[in-house]
């Protein structure tokens, strides 16, 4: 299977990503797990390219265009191969999260960003996406929490909630154009309701 999680910034997409490997693991599947932007040398470096310099920076069209880069060597180098191999795919963000924040967050248009998208991962899709819904305010709030994510809470102070908000309805409505294969969790659930989720809807799939 390949599976993804989305969902704005402090939606605790990690910490689900790891647990749902475990589950995954203890079944006695093969397993790996991969983020984006990142998850090649190539596409790890283009990640540190845009979060460094931010939006300030570079254009949303050129931001929109690296991203797209950036998942198209992860798309070859790593997803493709692992899932034609019989291991399971566990990725931090995909497609989705470009189309919520280059699309709309950036209002490039969903359709614009969902072509370079198309030609970048060669029509790759996820067999389940799973959405952590978190409002702007709450996200901000786990952010800080966690002190963590320095590179992302850059980007982010510079982003109002509005910005956030938009992002995250922009996942809620990808959901209902698809909902077979998506799963749309409150991010405010315990780890542990929230993984008991996951794993019910994965178990359904497998
Ligand atoms: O999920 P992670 O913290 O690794 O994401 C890094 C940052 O990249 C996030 O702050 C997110 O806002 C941003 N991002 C983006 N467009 C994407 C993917 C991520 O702006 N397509």
């Amino acid at each position: 299977l390949f599976i993804v999680f989305e969902g704005g910034d402090g939606a605790g997409k990690s910490t689900q990503v790891a647990l749902a490997q475990q589950w995954l693991e203890t079944r006695g599947s093969k397993v790996i797990t991969t983020r984006e932007p990142g998850g090649t040398q190539i596409s790890e470096a283009l990640r540190s390219l845009v979060l460094e310099h931010g939006h300030g920076d570079i254009d949303s069209r050129t931001e929109a265009l690296i991203y797209s880069a950036a998942r198209a060597a992860h798309v070859q180098q790593v997803i493709t191969p692992a899932l034609a191999a019989g291991t399971h795919v566990i990725c931090d963000r995909f497609v989705d999260s470009s189309l919520a924040y280059q699309g709309i967050g950036r209002a490039l248009g969903i359709e614009s960003v969902a072509g370079i998208n198309h030609f970048a991962t060669n029509g790759l899709k996820p067999d389940a996406t799973i959405i952590l819904d978190i409002s702007a305010a709450d996200g901000r709030a786990r952010r800080i929490a966690a002190g963590g994510g320095v590179e992302a809470a850059d980007r982010l102070e510079a982003e109002p909630d509005d910005f956030h908000e938009r992002i995250r309805q922009a996942f809620l409505e990808l959901a209902s154009l698809e909902p077979d294969r998506y799963l749309v969790l409150d991010a405010n659930s315990s780890v542990e309701d929230l993984h008991h989720a996951v794993t019910t809807h994965l178990a359904g799939l497998l």
